[in-house]
């Protein structure tokens, strides 16, 4: 389990070498090496848990393809669904720990893939320091926000005392910018234990990632840690009302926008029955360098196809102003 956790970080720091002349060769060997190694693991795509946390350092010599957030609080991001938010991340800020690993990530390969956070506790921020944090921001900031917004490193809501957070953070904006609202870009991998689904219901904006209409695919796409199961995932969704889904589109090494895909993520999205849909596609480097986005003529004829078979609201989000 230990070699196959290693190999996880040589090949996520192959990707991300990719793009470097001196790295080429080196890529290739590593990619090399690693499959060898990783014999069949590929066709389920998922990747073990590290042995133990304590056992592995953290590697400085890994480059993400953005930086990870350094702090609890960031931004403000302009963002193409929120417009302006101010960022609020739960994570470790010195490794990406995620509950997925998506192909297409924009901080790169997961490298602590766990869908328990308990025995990394001591590496998350505590409720008062995220509270110290945001209200310290939101008195010395000359500019207000549209969000407060839970997203940053990993998924928010996998920390231990998430819903202790939220009810403080909502306490914070309503002492000193009660108009601002919250909002979640959630994974959606925790949807389904009920303390954590009321404590999201309690924000403005929950923003809840479904990128696959069926298991097959979500395991290629999202690379879940073993524990995160497709059909509770989606299951959950359905029993959450006024959520909004958003859906990451694209094409390439891994793709979730041929027609297969297409048909049994409307089918979901039916079923869920979101207030709203937001699909967008890659406009940054992802994790996997053989992700590309889908042209916005198909995306356009995807969203009007699924707008018409499910009568809920699809919006399609053009890539980010620069
Ligand atoms: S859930 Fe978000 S942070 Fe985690 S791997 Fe996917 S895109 Fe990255």
């Amino acid at each position: 389990m230990l070699s196959e956790y290693i190999t996880n970080k040589i090949l996520c720091q192959a990707k991300k070498l990719d793009s470097c002349v001196i790295g080429k060769v080196m890529t290739f060997q590593m990619w090399k090496w690693g499959t060898e190694r990783k014999g069949n693991r590929n066709k389920i795509g998922t990747l073990p848990e590290p042995p133990d946390s304590n056992s592995l350092s953290s590697d400085e010599s890994i480059m993400h393809v953005l930086p990870l957030q350094s702090g609890i609080i960031y931004g403000i991001v302009r963002s193409r669904r929120l417009k302006s938010s101010l960022g609020i991340n739960l994570s470790p800020t010195d490794q990406k720990l995620c509950s997925f690993n998506c192909v297409y990530c924009h901080y790169g390969c997961t490298e602590i893939l766990t869908d328990s956070v308990i025995r990394y506790e001591e590496r998350f921020p505590t409720p008062k320091q995220v509270e110290d944090a945001l209200r310290e921001r939101l008195q010395t900031t000359t500019e207000i926000p549209l969000y407060i917004t839970f997203s940053g490193n990993g998924e928010p809501s996998m920390h231990t005392e998430f819903v202790e957070i939220v009810d403080r953070v909502i306490q914070v904006k309503n002492d000193l910018v009660p108009e601002v609202k919250t909002a979640i870009l959630s994974n959606s991998s925790t949807a389904h234990i009920p303390e954590i689904r009321d404590a999201i219901l309690k924000l403005d904006t929950p923003i809840m990632k479904l990128d696959a209409g069926d298991v097959s695919t979500f395991r290629q796409v999202n690379r879940p840690a073993r524990g995160v199961h497709y059909d509770k995932l989606t299951e959950a969704l359905a029993g959450m009302a006024g959520i909004t889904i958003q859906t990451c589109l694209f094409t390439g090494s891994v793709s979730n926008s041929e027609e297969p895909h297409i048909a049994s993520w409307i089918a979901q999205i039916a079923r869920i029955d979101p207030r709203e849909v937001q699909v967008y596609t890659v406009d940054r480097p992802p994790a996997d360098s053989g992700i590309q986005p889908v042209p916005p003529e198909r995306l356009a004829g995807i969203v009007e196809r699924a707008t018409l078979a499910t009568g809920i609201p699809v919006r399609l989000f053009g890539p980010r102003q620069v």
